[in-house]
């Protein structure tokens, strides 16, 4: 077998550890017939295996209790009702007795149950199919069994490397964060929300690696290197002092960029540029203030409700906002409203979609649900009274969103003013440029938006139609196409007509060659990950205005992604050749 698997990049760092496969796929379950007298021992089987189930959900919750908190852990709740359902067990034992052996009578009863439930009227009911499925995975693996793949028993300390197909919301909630030193998966690319999350956790990984699962069986050690995007299967000691080798480098590399904190990001001809950090989690506000940021420039909110049965109330919210506005002082934090729903962190409660994508995600189930807006939109003007908090919508594709959202804004002010809650009514209110509709019609929002802000990830996404989760299309992903590069430009253009501020907060932002692009096409504001805010700064300050403008007018003219990108690498190197922190690729830190 090749012992060196590559996968993309996903958050830096090498660890060394066993491997621990996770396979959370429901089984495919053997139709099996009983005789008439086994049947009272299949049905003692069933319920001895229910009782196992049982005990290990109770484990996982009391862990994600302690790890998580008590209200992620309520999601283990639903599955123990299921599993303790008189009129289920009742419905399994009646089929056990029909000669169907335990696994497809169970196998049969959950589909039912699954068909019920995504068609059910009420949405709290709907919220319970995918707690149907986990539940449908640790029974069925246990009456096959198959070999076990359950996230709940790894050793403390085990510095193990998780290995798995994708990581879902319901996945990352059951991790052992003390047993769980480094992710693993087939699926996913640098800018899937896998990758946002482990860097944010600051846990090594690799994604899209493809096969991974079906390559290891569990139990080899491992090296992965989350910078390099690659796993070693059973590596020599000598690999293995190779690699702590790199790691130590890494360590030095990383403590000569801190040095760069209190610097300012000013180019050599005198350009001085907005550094600001991307915060996924309320916890990372300290270590996005210590990197030296001038202030946040997107904070993901919808990463509050991972793992959750219910959307996090007013008050939580709020707490949550304040922590970010008030670690910056006069800085602005700008939060992003929740971008959820489609295959971003699906919310329970809707019906899957055939293109997620193109679905009822982010602002479009905001304005439609507007117990949910209102109330993250309260949570966000309470929050603005600690600091200079400023909103922005994602997903935008047209002014009458804004619109839509900036009368429900008022409403949430009026609100809070009837109530008597302190409370700012005139935040800033700005749009993510993330859909070529938008950056093509910028000039539409003059007027309404405050600011722009570009995500890329999705950007790109939409322009190339390349799914920004896809493992086998990664290469394609090429944010230096120059369709994507001339839609930049255009809301560049837009904003400096107008006036209006234009930031890039999309994963190329933090990525030395395209953040010199961005400068080039006359991006004078980034957000980066924490982590990458020295390495940009130290970008920023080799560079010249001149030299990434010229770079960035040929890659705009070039034919294709890999000539601009040529183009780019010439342009960088002529102004900071020798620096080995900025050859892409080396020391990417974000
Ligand atoms: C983007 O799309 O570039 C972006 C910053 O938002 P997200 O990655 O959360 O979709
Ligand atoms: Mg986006």
């Amino acid at each position: 077998m090749e012992r060196r698997l590559v996968g993309i990049p996903a958050s830096p760092g090498i660890v060394v550890g066993p491997v621990h496969v996770l396979l959370w796929e429901v089984p495919e379950v053997p139709q099996r017939i009983i005789d008439d007298e086994a049947i009272d021992a299949e049905i003692a089987r069933f319920h001895a295996t229910l009782d196992r189930a049982r005990e290990r959900l109770r484990t996982v919750r009391a862990r994600a209790a302690r790890q998580a908190g008590e209200e992620e852990a309520k999601i283990f709740d639903a599955q123990l009702f299921i599993l303790e359902d008189v009129e289920l067990i009742g419905r399994v034992e009646g089929l056990i007795r029909q000669n169907l052996a335990a696994e497809s009578a169970f196998e049969i009863t959950m589909l039912e149950w699954r068909h019920h439930f995504a068609r059910h009227a009420s949405p709290m009911m709907r919220e319970r199919v995918g707690d149907i499925t986990d539940v449908q995975i640790r029974v069925l693996s246990l009456l096959l069994n198959l070999p076990d793949h359950d996230p709940v028993e790894l050793p403390k300390g085990a510095n193990a490397i998780l290995v798995t197909h994708d990581l879902t919301p319901s996945l990352t909630v059951q991790l052992d964060r003390e047993a769980i030193a480094a992710i693993a998966t087939d699926a996913g690319t640098r800018v899937s929300h896998v990758a946002i999350l482990a860097r944010s956790l600051g846990l090594p990984a690799v994604v899209g690696l493809r096969t991974a699962t079906q390559r290891l069986k569990g139990g080899e050690l491992a090296i992965l290197d989350g910078g390099a995007g690659t796993l070693w299967i059973n590596p020599t000691p000598e690999e293995i002092e190779g690699f702590h080798a790199r790691s130590e480098r890494e360590a030095a590399l990383s403590a000569e960029l801190a040095r760069l904190t209190s610097a300012e990001p000013v180019t050599m001809d005198q350009v001085r540029l907005t550094l600001r950090a991307n915060v996924d989690l309320p916890e990372e506000a300290d270590a996005a203030v210590h990197s030296g940021a001038d202030g946040v420039g997107l904070m993901r909110t919808e990463f509050l409700v991972v793992g959750r049965t219910a959307m996090p109330d007013e008050e939580e919210q709020y707490r949550a906002y304040r922590r970010v506005v008030s670690s910056f002082g006069a800085h602005p934090v700008v939060i992003r409203t929740f971008d959820i729903g489609g295959d971003k962190l699906p919310v329970g409660g809707y019906p899957t979609e055939a293109n997620p994508f193109l679905g009822w995600r982010a602002i479009r189930m905001c304005l439609d649900e507007p117990g949910i807006f209102r109330t993250q939109l309260r949570a966000l003007l309470r929050a603005a009274m600690h600091g200079d908090l400023r909103i922005m919508l994602p997903l935008v594709v047209s002014v009458d969103e804004v619109r839509h959202a900036r009368a429900m804004l008022q409403e949430a002010a009026a609100e809070l003013a009837e109530r008597g809650v302190p409370h700012r009514a005139d935040v800033p209110l700005g749009v993510m440029i993330e859909t070529p509709a938008a950056a093509i019609a910028a000039d539409t929002f003059v007027g309404e938006a405050a600011f722009f802000s570009i995500g890329t990830n999705d950007l790109t996404q939409y322009t190339l139609a390349v799914d920004r989760g896809n493992a086998n299309i990664a290469d394609r992903f090429t944010p230096l196409h120059p369709g994507v590069l001339r839609l930049i430009r255009r809301t560049v253009e837009v904003g400096a007509e107008h006036g209006i501020d234009v930031t890039v907060c999309g994963e190329m932002a933090s990525q030395p060659l395209m953040a010199f692009a961005l400068i080039g096409l006359g991006v004078r504001q980034l957000s980066v990950a924490p982590r990458a805010v020295p390495l940009v700064k130290r970008l920023v300050r080799a560079i010249t205005v001149r030299a990434a403008e010229a770079a960035a007018t040929e890659a705009l003219a070039s034919r294709s992604a890999a000539a601009a990108e040529a183009v780019i690498q010439r342009g960088l190197a002529e102004c900071c050749g020798g620096d080995p922190f900025l050859h892409d690729g080396l020391l990417d830190l974000s």
